[in-house]
């Protein structure tokens, strides 16, 4: 035995009482029938895949136009391991921006038709690098309801005093802000441009209206419009004309654009601004280099292969008119109707979601449950997202067990 031999690791730790109410917190998660265990992907994101060994018509993930897995992402990637190595070593500001960083960036604003662009390590850090950098104690933020949780924490830690708005009420937003009317201090209006769990398109527009009469700062959090919406899947604020109206667009690299990252576009100042300021960007570590080079190649494929966002456009629209005809409760009643690839199934019972979702795998077909606090409660579904690359035959297949579990288990007559 060498001296660096470490204790033997036991199959079960001692119960230690400091830790007893995370336990007793599951164990009520249990109770509800709402804790769920980690689905494994053991290949890779595609629309057919295996999960927890099982072969299954993958309606999960945010793959939407089928970059994850796109030879030319990969073959950048591994170009860029080849050339660049697998670290950047450092955060931007001190010695890790390397050039395909900055080509990216540049890539961006270009797309976007905007002064400029920084990426961060995810959308997650890009929101609330953003929020809390840009805004202070004596600054008000106005924020729909059913804004990203991203949004919500930066909002908070920027100590500005948060006014949320009714889910796309712009007429009470215009209230809360006539309320402030007198108080000294910035304000941001903001709003996420597709929103992830209903799949509806935020008042991008008449926000940007609201923004202007008011002097707010006004920003749009496209995470699940990028590669989907507008021109060449340029976002929202595209799809409403409204590029040089929004102060700030944050983007994400991780979902239709398939690898891993978030970004802000905007002004030449407000972009240098963040590099001084926002937190994520200064204090951890850049991507490393193949994840900018896939981020580049899907760009290209986004400028020059429009026909997998009408592919994407034309499967949404059978899939959702299926389920429809079905008699499957899709939003547009108790919750707000879909526009976009996100296709909740509303069930409103956490414990009937997760067992539909468990019985659905068992079926061949992965798709989520999801229940509070990530959607109120009451409100639970199944998220459904089509991609680009589901074949007709595979989303009649996943149509048809979607039907027939549902009728099985009483949850459709
Ligand atoms: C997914 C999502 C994010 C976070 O993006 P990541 O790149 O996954 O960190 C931010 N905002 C919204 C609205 C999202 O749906």
């Amino acid at each position: 035995m060498t001296s660096t031999a470490a204790t033997p690791l036991e199959d079960s730790s001692p119960q230690r009482p400091q830790m007893a109410h995370l336990t007793a917190q599951l164990d009520a998660m249990r109770a509800q029938g709402t804790h769920f265990k980690l689905r494994v992907l053991e290949d890779a994101q595609a629309p057919v895949c295996r999960y927890d060994g099982r072969e299954v018509i993958n309606l999960a993930s945010n793959n939407y136009l089928g970059l994850c897995n796109h030879p030319r992402l990969r073959e950048a990637a591994i170009a860029a391991i080849a050339k660049f190595g697998v670290g950047s070593g450092a955060v931007r500001t001190i010695a890790g921006t390397m050039r395909l960083h900055m080509e990216l960036e540049e890539k961006i604003a270009r797309f976007k038709g905007v002064e400029a662009c920084v990426v961060f390590q995810s959308g997650f850090t890009a929101n609330a690098g953003t929020v809390s950098s840009i805004l202070g104690k004596d600054d008000f933020i106005l924020s729909d309801e059913l804004n990203h949780a991203s949004i919500i924490d930066g909002a908070r830690l920027s100590r500005a005093k948060i006014k949320v708005f009714r889910h796309k009420d712009v007429g009470h937003c215009e209230e809360l802000l006539k309320e402030i009317a007198d108080q000294p201090g910035h304000r941001l209006v903001i709003t996420d441009g597709v929103f992830s769990m209903d799949g509806d398109i935020g008042p991008v527009k008449d926000l940007c209206d609201l923004a202007d009469r008011y002097g707010a700062i006004m920003m749009v959090d496209d995470a699940h419009a990028s590669g989907v919406l507008g021109r060449h899947g340029r976002g929202s604020v595209d799809h409403f004309g409204c590029t040089h109206r929004v102060d700030v667009q944050v983007g994400t690299l991780s979902k239709a654009i398939g690898a891993l990252g978030g970004y802000v576009c905007g002004s030449r100042d407000l972009i240098d601004y963040l590099y001084h300021r926002a937190r994520p960007f200064l204090f951890s570590t850049s991507h490393p280099p193949s994840v900018a080079a896939s981020c580049i190649a899907a760009f290209d494929i986004l400028e020059n292969e429009p026909e997998r966002i009408e592919r994407l456009w034309t499967n949404t629209r059978y899939f959702q008119e299926q389920l429809r005809q079905a008699g499957f409760d899709i939003g547009g009643r108790s919750t707000p109707r879909s526009e976009t690839p996100i296709t909740p199934i509303i069930l409103g019972d956490g414990r009937k979601t997760m067992e539909y979702s468990r019985a659905l795998l068992e079926q061949g077909v992965m798709a989520t449950g999801i229940v509070f606090p990530t959607v109120p409660e009451g409100k639970a579904r199944i998220r459904c997202i089509m991609t680009s690359e589901h074949t007709r035959a595979q989303t009649d297949q996943a149509l048809e067990i979607l039907t027939s579990t549902a009728k099985r288990m009483g949850l459709l007559s």
